[in-house]
């Protein structure tokens, strides 16, 4: 019998955390199944692109890791029980269970609607591709001079909002948020913002708290009205509930608890990460929910249980941030510089060549997800008895 890992979500995480696997142990020692709910790897960081009506590219998994030694599964995880070792899914066929002997848990997140009334009924939202796919034909339907109203003003909203009024310049765009608009950008980034958000002619609500969404408007808690014919939800994401209903440590979001190998504290045979998972960063902060910081993590995951397995070194792989890089439609970018723990510094590219560079950035994290090894040589070794866990194969090293 082969190690038996699986990993459950093929995002930006999930997939390369399972490619990496597949590059660093022989494929007589372990079985590698990935397990997601639609057939392609989706390119999340660009869903207010597809909400504007672009086409993006289609990425299925089983071309993906064709010949690679990982399985992908087509299916939607229902459940985790940590005791029995064993994940719930369900399929086309039905339902049916897996057994494991080590679990990544990589299922991301989705939006984030905080309990403000009517925003499940009438909001739509851009955290994955139904969401995204919703918008577009809502947004297609819209005519001329009719209002959409994005709440939010993280980077996510910053990019839809810039996104829509560049695709449609007919329509009334405005962006609601609590603060001012960039607030956590350097003063250059925060100019910038504004001059391209004029030029859009989007409107900005600052210090406007949305407090309740309906079929023609949102309500703020200052009492006014402000008219949407769509409002688009951006204010963070959520993640799934499946962990949470585990006997895994969790935090009070339910993200999943993990030391610095992306282990869970409370499960040894259970690493996370991305989204779902826990990390602390540089400064001892919070890693925030990103491809930036949620790439390293997949790597350090892997290679922690590439190690594990097979008596190698635990690697200590740089985690840290280097850059925010915001679409502001397909002509204009902001590229703030930041600290190791992510708080904004003077520098800034902005413009053209910004935009070019968040785009770049987008292609390099797709091809990432394809070549978890960036490129370097291929180093298979072999599952060392003893280290595997229980019910696994165990051969000898070589
Ligand atoms: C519009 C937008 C723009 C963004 N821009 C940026 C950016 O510029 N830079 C940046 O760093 N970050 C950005 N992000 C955030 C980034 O996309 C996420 O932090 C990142 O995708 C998290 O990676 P992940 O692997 O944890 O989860 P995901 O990439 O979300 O992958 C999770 C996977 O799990 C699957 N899944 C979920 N639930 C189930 C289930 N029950 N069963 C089976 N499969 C399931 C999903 O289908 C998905 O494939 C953006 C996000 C959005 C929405």
């Amino acid at each position: 019998m082969r190690h038996r890992i699986i990993v459950l979500g093929a995002g930006y995480t999930g997939a390369v955390v399972a490619g990496r696997l597949a590059r660093r142990l022989r494929r007589e020692d372990v079985a590698i199944t990935l397990v997601n709910a639609e057939p392609d790897f989706v390119e999340r960081v660009r869903m207010h692109q597809l909400a504007a009506g672009q086409d993006l590219k289609r990425r299925p998994l089983s071309e993906m890791f064709a010949g690679t030694g990982v399985e992908p599964r087509v299916a939607q995880v229902t459940g985790v029980d940590v005791d029995r070792k064993t994940v719930a899914v369900a399929d086309a066929d039905g339902a049916g269970e897996l057994a494991y002997d080590t679990l990544v848990y990589a299922l991301g997140s989705g939006w984030d609607a905080q309990g403000v009334p009517g925003t499940a009924e009438h909001a739509y939202e851009i955290a994955g591709r139904p969401g995204a796919l919703r918008l577009r034909e809502r947004l297609a339907r819209l005519g001329a001079g009719q209002s959409v109203v994005v709440v939010g003003g993280g980077l996510t909203g910053l990019e839809a909002a810039t996104e829509i009024a560049e695709a449609r310049p007919d329509l009334d765009v405005a962006l609601a948020v609590r603060g001012e608009l960039g607030d956590r950008l350097s003063p250059r980034g925060r100019e910038h913002l504004r001059k391209v958000f004029g030029g859009l002619g989007i409107t900005v609500h600052e210090h406007t708290a949305v407090t309740g969404v309906e079929a023609e408007r949102v309500v703020t808690a200052g009492g006014e009205a402000v008219p949407a014919a769509v409002t688009v939800w951006t204010t963070g994401f959520a993640v799934h509930p499946i962990a949470q209903a585990t006997a895994l440590e969790v935090t009070g979001t339910g993200q999943i608890v993990v030391d610095g190998t992306m282990r869970s504290v409370s499960h040894p045979d259970v690493y996370a990460v991305g989204d779902a998972a826990m990390v602390m960063g540089p400064g001892d902060r919070p890693l925030r929910m990103s491809c930036a910081s949620g790439t390293p993590v997949a790597w350090q995951a892997a290679d922690a249980i590439a190690a594990r397995l097979t008596g190698g070194k635990l690697p200590n792989t740089l985690i840290r941030y280097f850059n925010q890089c915001i679409s502001l439609g397909r002509k204009e970018g902001l590229i703030q510089y930041v600290t190791a723990d992510d708080r904004a510094v003077r520098a800034v590219l902005t413009g053209r060549l910004a935009a070019v560079y968040k785009e770049v950035i987008c292609k390099g994290a797709a091809w990432g997800v394809a070549n978890p090894t960036l490129g370097l040589p291929v180093r298979r070794r072999r599952v060392t008895r003893g280290r595997a866990a229980a019910g696994s194969a165990v051969k000898a090293t070589v």
